[in-house]
C-alpha cells in the first residue's frame, strides 16, 4: 500500500486576511475558484467555463499552502491536502488506487479542494528514464480523475511545486491545471503586511518600525519572516525572562540567526 492511509478532509482555519500581499492572487482566486464554487449558476448561466485545476508554482515558503487553505475555507469547501510523496508506492497499482481514493473522497465531500502539494514527484515528465513506467502510469490516472470531475459539480483541483521545470506537460493542458499561477517571493510592501499578519499578537515596542524590517529582510519568503517574528520574541525572553515588549534590537538580533531563503539566482529560475 502506499502511505496514503486515508484520504482525510477538513475546513482549515485560515483565511485571506492571514496572508500578507499577493493581492492580485488572491483576487484571481476569489473569482476563478471561490465563485464557481459558491455560485455555480452565475457560470452556467452566462456559459462560461470555470477552470478546474489551478497551479501554483514559486519557491518553498512563499505561501502556496496557505493560499490553497484560504481558498477552500473562504469557499465553504472541503480541504483534501495530499503530498506527492505520500501517493508513491512500491506495490503496483497502489499509487493510482490512492490517486482514485482521493477523487472519489473529493466528490463525497463536494464542495471540495484538492490540494496536491509537491506535485512534480508524482508527476514529472513521462519517459523521463529512470523508472519501470510507474511515474507514466500516475501521471494517467491523474489526467483521468482529473479528467472526471467538474468544477460546477464543486470539485476544484490545487497543486502546488517548487518545480514546475520537471512537470510533464500533459497536466498543463486545457481540461486540467491550465492555469498556472506564479507565486514569486514578497516585494518590500508585501513583506510589510505579512509582518503585519504575524506581529498581530506580539506586543511591540514603540522603537519599531516595521517599514524598516520589511525594507531590510530583501530575499525573505513569508516562512522566513514568520521564523524571524518568532525569534525576535525568544530573543526579547531570552534577554528578559520577564520582558513584556519585543524591541528593534530584538529583530536585529534575530535578522543574523533568520536568513533570507531567496536570492537573484532563485528568482531568475522562477522567472
Ligand atoms: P512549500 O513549498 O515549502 O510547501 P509554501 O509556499 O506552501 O511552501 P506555506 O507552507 O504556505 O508555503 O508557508 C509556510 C508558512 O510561512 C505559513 O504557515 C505562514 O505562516 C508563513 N507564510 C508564508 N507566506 C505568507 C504570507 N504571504 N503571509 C503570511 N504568512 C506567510
Amino acid at each position: 500500500p502506499s502511505s496514503l492511509r486515508e484520504v482525510m478532509a477538513e475546513i482549515p482555519d485560515i483565511h485571506w486576511d492571514d496572508i500578507g500581499g499577493m493581492e492580485d492572487v488572491k483576487r484571481e482566486l476569489r473569482e476563478s475558484v471561490e465563485l464557481p464554487l459558491l455560485k455555480p449558476e452565475v457560470f452556467k448561466k452566462l456559459g462560461i467555463r470555470a477552470p478546474k485545476g489551478f497551479l501554483l508554482y514559486g519557491p518553498p515558503g512563499v505561501g502556496k499552502t496557505l493560499l490553497a487553505k484560504a481558498v477552500a475555507n473562504e469557499s465553504n469547501a472541503n480541504f483534501i491536502s495530499v503530498k506527492g510523496p505520500e501517493v508513491l508506492s512500491k506495490w503496483v497499482g497502489e499509487s493510482e488506487k490512492a490517486v482514485r481514493e482521493i477523487f472519489k473522497k473529493a466528490k463525497q465531500v463536494a464542495p471540495s479542494i484538492v490540494f496536491l502539494d509537491e506535485i512534480d514527484s508524482i508527476a514529472p515528465r513521462r519517459g523521463g528514464g529512470g523508472d519501470s513506467g510507474v511515474t507514466e502510469r500516475i501521471v494517467n490516472q491523474l489526467l483521468t480523475s482529473m479528467d472526471g470531475v467538474e468544477v460546477l459539480q464543486g470539485v476544484v483541483v490545487i497543486g502546488a511545486t517548487n518545480r514546475p521545470d520537471i512537470l510533464d506537460s500533459a497536466l498543463i493542458r486545457a481540461g486540467r491545471f491550465d492555469k498556472m499561477i506564479y507565486i514569486p517571493p514578497p516585494d518590500k510592501e508585501a513583506r510589510l503586511k505579512i509582518l503585519l499578519v504575524h506581529t498581530r499578537n506580539m506586543p511591540l515596542d514603540k522603537d519599531i518600525n516595521l517599514q524598516k524590517i520589511a525594507e531590510a529582510t530583501d530575499g525573505y519568503v513569508g516562512a522566513d519572516l514568520e521564523n524571524l517574528c518568532r525569534e525576535a520574541g525568544m530573543m526579547a525572553y531570552r534577554n528578559d525572562p520577564e520582558a513584556s515588549l519585543v524591541s528593534n534590537s530584538d529583530f536585529t538580533k534575530a535578522m543574523k540567526v533568520i536568513k533570507p531563503s531567496v536570492d537573484q539566482e532563485v528568482i531568475n529560475f522562477y522567472e
